[in-house]
């Protein structure tokens, strides 16, 4: 299948509205169950910080729904995080106390893009978050330079920083626009593993213009990949609809959401690697297709994997066996 090539602007054009957001507060926040590096079930703090809008514009993005068209005010993130432990009952002095040992800071950005998180802000964020065992943070490999060494020296915790990867399709990952070669993303990783950051990844399944196969083996040598580079923790993300190009790609026959079966051969493959951590992005579950007898009881076989990060016995489905 051949893809149109889409520019950023034809990109953007394409876009339907954005979300009403404001610099006050975040767009989500919630405590979710995540195994640690040690395969301990840990609560983990996660917050959609609302913040200026990534520079990039990859095909299949669309976090940029929640995102402000001008920077992020000075104090706003500060406020934001502020405001969401207070609101879950956690206090930054002890999350512990509230048994939580970790904390997202996820901008739907790039944290080390000054534009998104001013510099301003950082001590009042490394005060905020320092008690964390973990804090994870989200960035493009173009801003992994001498900013992020600066805001971890000031972080007196283990700085996790998530990369996204996507794919390593020869042909899709340039389709992406995602502006980065595999040989920057390897660089990138290696200089946050050097300099004792941990790094995470988020690898795509089922990119556009993949068969169903296709999208589970190219998910599958993504992670392999990753793991390679020196990542310790893959996140996979099923691509799904709704942000104008995938609804239009979709609409002419070129891309079509995985299959939970898929979603599942793909973590099973992840965790049976024994390399690192493997999550499933059940996030927009009601968008995957799939068998509807056995829908739920897959969902929550992938459910179960991602916490015990273990396998679990398939599911047998008179339907669609
Ligand atoms: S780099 Fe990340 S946040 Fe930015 S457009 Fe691409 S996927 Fe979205
Ligand atoms: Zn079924």
């Amino acid at each position: 299948m051949v893809l149109p090539v889409l520019n950023s602007e034809q990109i953007a054009a394409q876009r339907p509205a954005k979300n009403l957001v404001t610099p006050d507060r975040p767009y989500a926040w919630m405590i979710e169950s995540e195994c640690n590096v040690d395969r301990v079930l840990q609560q983990v703090v996660t917050l959609f910080l609302t913040g200026s809008e990534c520079p990039f514009r990859c095909t299949m993005c669309d976090l940029w729904k929640n995102t402000l068209d001008t920077a992020t005010p000075k104090g706003a993130i500060n406020e934001q995080i502020t405001f969401a432990l207070q609101d879950l009952g956690v206090d930054p002095g002890n999350p512990g106390k509230s048994e939580v040992s970790a904390i997202k800071l996820y901008n739907s950005s790039n944290f080390f893009d000054q534009r998104a998180v001013p510099v301003e802000d950082w001590d009042g964020i490394c005060q905020l978050v320092q008690n964390f065992e973990t804090v994870i943070v989200e960035n493009h490999p173009a801003f992994c330079g001498k900013a992020l060494f600066e805001f971890q020296s000031r972080l007196p915790t283990q700085l996790e920083v998530a990369v996204g990867l996507e794919t390593i399709h020869p042909e899709v990952l340039p389709w992406l626009n995602k502006q980065m070669s595999l040989e920057q993303y390897r660089q990138a990783v290696e200089r946050l593993v050097a300099g004792g950051v941990r790094a995470r990844t988020f690898i795509l399944v089922k990119p556009p213009s993949l068969s169903e196969q296709e999208g589970v083996d190219w998910a599958v040598k993504s992670i392999e990949f990753a793991f390679d580079c020196g990542v310790e923790c893959c996140s996979l993300v099923p691509v799904r609809g709704g942000n104008g190009t995938m609804d239009q790609l979709r609409a002419a026959g070129l891309f079509e959401p995985p299959q939970i079966a898929s979603l599942e051969d793909v973590l099973e493959a992840g965790i049976g690697m024994n390399r690192g951590r493997v999550f499933m992005d059940l996030w927009d579950s009601q968008l995957f297709s799939g068998c509807e007898v056995c829908r739920e009881a897959r969902l929550s076989r992938i459910a179960r994997m991602n916490q015990t990060q273990r396998l679990e016995p398939g599911v047998s489905c008179h339907e669609c066996a």
